[in-house]
């Protein structure tokens, strides 16, 4: 059956006018057409490659890619940074193969190379095939990664001119054998860095260094590339293409690729008659209602995508809409979870165009590897985490002339809630900007020792790397790391590679394996920093939709012993934190209030475990741990207010730790507005009355070692971040605290104390005192470096709801006393 159309105004207005369900549908956005702009072809575009892209329809460039096109070809770092289906990789392809077409009249056939980097093998494959659509067989293209076989690797070291990989492989296996690449690198003339802005954090941090690293082997050889980089539409991104490379890049961002209409509407799903902690009202969960949605759209035979954040969600909802289809519809809809076959792909591909497949539920995986335009529909359950990522899903929704619907649906929790009810944070908003910060000296640290191993590195070097690197030389000397010479170059002094000290993706910290015990299989690892909270003993822990029960924890091992058992709870770890300032970087004056930014230790223990019954979030037990505290060197923004103001503000003394804490919890939630980051990477504590500053303090740190540029970000706009904050907190409609506003998936403390009203007087009372222009005049400060120390966890973007995000529990005790600090790890 061919797919029908309908109109976007009509569906939506079925879907909320159903069941009274008017009430859910809390904003209609109505995004008008955008018609295409076209621009001639630029000199230096072979004419073997203009003839192609007409073979392959494309007549014409758009404006955009002719004016990347044009940027790459006379040797300026470019970044594309546009819409979905705008065309990006033609941009930087037609350049790049033109140039390597050159390349081959040279005499060795390879008188130009480039690289084509990628965070996911599926795009590197797609790449091969988009290229050898423009260029068959005149161009050597060739995946080179941890799937390409040894016969093949010397091959593509020898002959291959566009060879095709990913960061790690570059990192791992491409810049320690650079010897073995000397002529590709030679000749490197482009490095194309695809969906760049995946490149966030502490990853990022790290892509940052490697492609440092990258770029002074490349002058050794004698090379100078050019980087071409593609990105969803983010703010600043020459910015941000310019911390990643370290070269200045020009933007390219006026889309001209054409746009049907979108509808776009924003929906909350209903209360429930279940309650949470502390009496807490709860809303029916985001993948329910999907479920819901996904089903009468698919019943009105509309071509349906549905994002979800986890693997399990996304089966949840696929499972839901076809139980409540029921057949033959109920074999129109399938999951996707990654980790596909590229034919796989291909085929789901197909289904989805011709129709076959009506419905798809899907974690963003789908968003690298699977190309799904053009759809009818699209529906979020919940919001991905970034402006960008969601008008990428989104823009997965209608084709030239048509009209197509979204729908964001709002988890309960601070951020999604703020989002539905505030517009004008989504559709009024630049998307925001990449946050990464690689003069983090913990991701630093590990990559001067990795280029010291590949060359020595030398004084004119260190420029490149960053301002912390001349403070962390000698540190890495005295650690027996790095040897100097008496040229004044520094050596790797060990035996093993440097760069097996550093994982990009994982955590500094040797993982815990999770075992089974029955079998000794391993089910998978959790980041050293992430185990004392997720599989200390006598933990439920999820795995792939299965529930284990920790027998024992073994931290001398690093092994988590588990067993399968469906035990009618759940588990969330209890723990004290304490901060401490080390240095304080900058400070603002908020009126009497004030506002910081710095380094700071955080000192953490997990000292037990509550058990609640799934079904009713009922308590049925605590546990004593005994496990050793951890501490956390990172970065933080925190402020403080003064007695005077608590007394102006009607906050007495009782109230204090219950504000504040409420406070810290919301803004937690909130600030993953403002930075590319989510709740689980950073981490809150809020002390009525803190040794450091002597007055009653709020801080947000960064989860990962060193810090990842989050906290930096919630200073540089922290008067928008805390307004935000309060607005969220006093527009919820409950009353003394729920999910949505103040209550925290991941509390130290049980959620307790709380104190809704109280903490929007005190957010009110430290904005009283804001600057009146938020910080938007001022950049993001060029960060002097904290203590290094050893590298640190960094987990982005975990799949995993981390332990108590997945049953809202009630929680009738809660041990803090007034005064005491409460805290909010993040799931690391
Ligand atoms: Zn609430
Ligand atoms: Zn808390």
């Amino acid at each position: 059956m061919p797919p029908r159309h309908h109109q976007p105004e009509a569906l939506l207005a079925t879907l909320s006018a159903d069941r009274g369900r008017s009430d859910r549908l809390t904003h209609t956005e109505h995004l008008p057409a955008r018609a295409a702009r076209y621009a001639p072809w630029p000199e230096g575009i072979r004419p073997e490659i203009v003839a192609a892209a007409e073979g392959l329809g494309v007549s014409r460039p758009w404006a955009h890619q002719a004016e990347a096109m044009a940027l790459a070809g006379s040797g300026r770092s470019v970044v594309i940074a546009t819409g979905t289906a705008s065309g990006k990789s033609l941009g930087y392809l037609a350049p790049v193969l033109s140039e390597l077409l050159d390349g081959t009249e040279a005499r060795n056939g390879r008188g130009s190379t480039a690289l084509y980097l990628a965070p996911t093998k599926a795009l590197a494959a797609d790449q091969r095939r988009r290229a050898a659509e423009l260029v068959p067989g005149r161009v050597r293209v060739a995946l080179y990664d941890g799937d390409t076989p040894g016969e093949e690797r010397e091959w593509v070291r020898q002959y291959a001119s566009y060879v095709l990989t990913n960061p790690d492989m570059l990192h791992r296996g491409i810049l320690p054998a650079h010897p073995r690449w000397a002529s590709f690198l030679k000749a490197l003339t482009y490095v194309v860095i695809d969906e760049c802005h995946s490149y966030r954090g502490v990853f990022g941090s790290h892509v940052a260094q490697v492609l440092r690293r990258l770029r002074r082997l490349c002058a050794r050889y004698g090379a100078d590339p050019t980087f071409l980089l593609a990105s969803a539409t983010t703010a600043e991104p020459a910015a941000t293409a310019q911390r990643l490379t370290g070269l200045p890049a020009v933007a390219v961002t006026d889309d001209a690729s054409p746009r049907g209409p979108l509808v776009f509407g924003l929906w909350e799903p209903p209360l429930t008659e279940n309650v949470g902690e502390h009496g807490a009202p709860v809303r029916r969960t985001a993948t329910a209602e999907a479920g819901h949605l996904l089903t009468e759209l698919v019943e009105a035979g509309t071509r349906t995508v549905v994002f979800v954040r986890s693997r399990r969600g996304a089966e949840l909802v696929a499972l839901q809409a076809q139980d409540q289809l029921g057949q033959p519809l109920a074999g129109r809809v399938a999951a996707y979870r990654g980790g596909y076959l590229a034919e796989e792909r291909r085929a789901l591909e197909r289904d989805l165009h011709s129709g076959r497949l009506l419905g798809l539920a899907s974690t963003s995986a789908l968003e690298l590897g699977v190309d799904v335009s053009g759809l009818d529909a699209v529906l979020m359950a919940g919001y991905p985490g970034t402006r960008a990522s969601l008008w990428q899903q989104a823009g997965r929704a209608g084709r030239e002339a048509q009209g197509a619907l979204a729908v964001l649906i709002a988890r309960d929790d601070p951020l999604d809630t703020y989002l539905v009810h505030h517009p004008e944070a989504l559709f009024a908003t630049p998307v925001e900007a990449t946050v990464l910060d690689p003069d983090n000296p913990h991701v630093l640290a590990p990559h001067l020792c990795a280029a010291a191993a590949e060359l020595p590195l030398t004084e004119p070097d260190l420029a490149l790397f960053g301002p912390s690197t001349a403070r962390l030389l000698p540190v890495l000397e005295q650690r027996g790391l790095l040897r100097r010479r008496a040229d004044g170059s520094w050596y790797w002094t060990k035996r093993e590679r440097a760069v097996d000290g550093v994982d990009l993706r994982g955590s500094g910290g040797s993982p815990v394996q999770i075992v089974e015990a029955p079998t000794g299989r391993l089910l998978g690892t959790v980041d050293a920093a992430a185990a004392h909270t997720t599989v200390h003993t006598g933990a439920v822990h999820l795995h792939q939709g299965r529930t284990y029960l920790v027998q024992d924890l073994d931290l001398e091992t690093s092994v988590a012993l588990v067993e399968r058992a469906d035990p009618p709870y759940t588990t969330s770890a209890r723990d004290i934190t304490s901060i401490s300032v080390l240095s304080t970087d900058t400070t603002e004056q908020w009126g009497e209030a004030r506002l910081s930014f710095g380094s700071v230790e955080v000192v953490n223990q997990v000292v037990g475990y509550l058990r609640k019954r799934i079904s009713t979030g009922e308590i049925l037990g605590e546990s004593k741990l005994d496990l050793p505290p951890r501490t956390l060197r990172t970065r933080a923004v925190w402020w403080s207010v003064t007695e005077d103001q608590l007394l102006d503000a009607d906050i007495p003394v009782d109230q204090l730790p219950g504000a504040a804490h409420a406070a810290e919890h919301a803004s937690i939630g909130l600030l993953p507005l403002f930075a590319t980051c989510d709740r689980w990477d950073i981490g809150g504590v809020s002390v009525p009355l803190h040794p450091d500053t002597g007055l009653p303090t709020v801080f947000v740190y960064d989860g990962h070692s060193g810090g990842a540029g989050f906290a930096e970000r919630g200073f540089s706009r922290a008067v928008e971040w805390l307004a935000a904050t309060r607005d969220a907190i006093a527009a919820c409609e409950c009353e003394r605290g729920c999910p949505s506003c103040v209550q925290s998936p991941k509390c130290g403390n049980g959620n307790d104390p709380l104190d809704k009203a109280a903490a929007v007087r005190l957010l009110g009372i430290l904005l009283a005192g804001a600057p009146d222009r938020p910080g938007a005049d001022r950049p993001d400060s060029d960060r002097p470096g904290p203590v290094p120390g050893q590298p640190g966890p960094d987990q982005p973007g975990s799949d995993q709801p981390a332990p108590g995000q997945s049953a809202p529990g009630q929680s009738a005790s809660g041990q803090s006393a007034p005064g005491q600090p409460t805290s909010d790890r993040p799931a690391l």
